[in-house]
């Protein structure tokens, strides 16, 4: 599975529809400062399902939409696709009949964020766990931002070993298992709720 392009609307600085093409070794983006190559890079991370407003550099989610400027006015919506290609059919079992993946993210000012996948609507976790099963994803380390490799030098043993289960390819596992983990519980509180009731009967 391979990014081949990024679409971005109305996102940050992209007012205009603007395309980025993910050529075969592309590794870097470099340009003046303020020319827009972080918001790039959280496009990227936002439409890979990133929900954490403090990673975005703003306060609020709704700080991605085009806030405008003193000749153009703000816009209603941010829209980002990320187009996959998936002929060599290594996309998570969900997605691997399809041999192109479009995965795209919108917002809309007080009416929250919307994912589609391979023409579907999707929910974020099913974009997320798409990412997280391909090893990649919003929090991937092989999304390198300003001040990340300073970050890494000084990061702790723990933080280091998150970095290498990423690239092996098992924080998809991770999350399923607390989330098998969360069911458990419900069912033994079920469990616990039903003996009590039998010992209320006998
Ligand atoms: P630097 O190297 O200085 O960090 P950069 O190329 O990474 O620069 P970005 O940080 O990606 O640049 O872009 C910053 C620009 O995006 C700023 O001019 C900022 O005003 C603009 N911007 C950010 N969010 C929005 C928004 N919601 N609406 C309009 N413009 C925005």
């Amino acid at each position: 599975m391979q990014f081949i392009r990024l679409r971005l609307n109305g996102f940050k600085s992209f007012v205009d529809p603007t395309e980025l093409v993910i050529a075969p070794g592309l590794t870097g983006v470099v340009g003046p400062n303020g020319c827009g190559k972080s918001n790039l890079l959280e496009a990227l991370r936002w439409v890979m399902g990133e929900n954490r407003p403090s990673a975005m550099r703003g306060g609020g989610m709704e700080d991605v939409i085009f806030a405008g400027t003193a000749t153009r006015p703000a816009r209603h919506f941010a829209e980002v696709q990320l187009d996959l290609d998936n002929s060599d059919r290594t996309a998570p079992a969900a997605f691997n009949h399809h041999a192109s993946i479009d995965v795209t993210r919108r917002i809309t000012r007080e009416a929250g964020s919307a994912y589609r996948a391979a023409g579907g609507e999707v929910r974020a976790r099913d974009v997320q766990m798409l990412f997280a099963d391909a090893s990649t994803g919003a929090h991937s380390p092989a999304l390198v931002r300003q001040g990340q490799i300073a970050g890494l030098i000084g990061a702790k043993p723990k933080a280091r070993r998150r970095i290498l289960e990423e690239a092996a390819g098992i924080s998809g596992l991770y999350q399923r298992r607390h989330e098998a983990e969360l069911k458990l519980r419900g069912a033994e509180g079920n469990l616990d709720r039903v003996e009590d009731l039998l010992e209320a009967l006998a």
